[in-house]
Formats: structure tokens, C-alpha cells, sequence
């Protein structure tokens, strides 16, 4: 796990601080995508900012990628491998679980961009889809 954490920010050329190893370490313990509340609550002995900060540069350095599932407060979920500084590669749809609240990446699922108008270049494709996810299905 350790060994893990150490190779990704080197890779994304992102120094390793005790906090960055921290949010890292938790992000790869999650399967569901983390909001800075989410992330608070279980650093309660973080600072805020700090967390806000090294969200904003994993983001940037291609380390995770912000999920927006409508609920309001920006989540944040680990990036695949091909996501790079300013290139992010997760070009998959999102699930938010509406009986638990959990959104999830659809890794396996390929979104590719709509076929637009002449003149128009997509960078990003966002889908969210509500519904409920197996674990809440199944109880
Ligand atoms: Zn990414
Ligand atoms: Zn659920
Ligand atoms: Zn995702």
C-alpha cells in the first residue's frame, strides 16, 4: 500500500508530504468518490484548507478526477492510469446511489463524446447516472 502511494506521486511528479500520502492512502482505501466533507470527517485532526489544497493539486497533477453527481458538493475519485498533468483520461460515466448517497466510477464503461455541430470540440464528457446501486438493491 505504502510502496503504492510513493510511486503515484512520484509519477505525477507531486512531493510526497505526510498529508498527500494521508488523503492518498485514503482515497485508495474508498471504492466510493469523496467529498471534502467525506474527507473531513474521517481526518477530523486535518485542516481544512490543507485538504481543500491537496485535492485541487491531485486534481491537477492527474492523480483524481472531480465528479459532479448533482448532489451539490464536488467529489473526488482516484484517476485511471493514462491521466496525466492537464490530461485526464476518465472518460466514464458516474453512478450516484440515491439510498445511499455513494457515487462510484464506472471504470469498465466507455463514454465517448456526443457527435456535436461543426465548430464545436469537446474536452470533457460528464454523465452521472441516478438510480440504486447493487449493495442498496440487493438488502
Ligand atoms: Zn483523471
Ligand atoms: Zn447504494
Ligand atoms: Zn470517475
Amino acid at each position: 500500500m505504502n510502496h503504492r502511494i510513493l510511486t503515484t506521486l512520484e509519477k505525477h511528479a507531486v512531493r510526497p508530504t505526510p498529508m498527500r500520502m494521508l488523503v492518498l492512502e485514503h482515497f485508495l482505501q474508498q471504492r466510493s468518490a469523496q467529498s471534502l466533507a467525506e474527507l473531513e470527517a474521517a481526518m477530523p485532526r486535518a485542516d481544512r484548507i490543507t485538504l481543500y489544497r491537496t485535492l485541487k493539486s491531485f486534481a491537477e497533477k492527474g492523480i483524481l478526477h472531480e465528479v459532479e453527481d448533482g448532489t451539490g458538493a464536488t467529489r473526488y475519485a482516484l484517476c485511471q492510469d493514462a491521466c496525466a498533468e492537464g490530461r485526464h483520461r476518465d472518460f466514464h460515466p458516474h453512478f450516484h446511489c440515491t439510498s445511499c448517497g455513494q457515487t462510484v466510477c464506472l471504470d469498465a464503461v466507455h463514454l465517448s463524446a456526443p457527435a456535436l455541430p461543426a465548430g464545436y470540440q469537446a474536452a470533457e464528457v460528464e454523465m452521472t447516472v441516478r438510480g440504486v446501486c447493487p449493495g442498496c438493491a440487493g438488502g
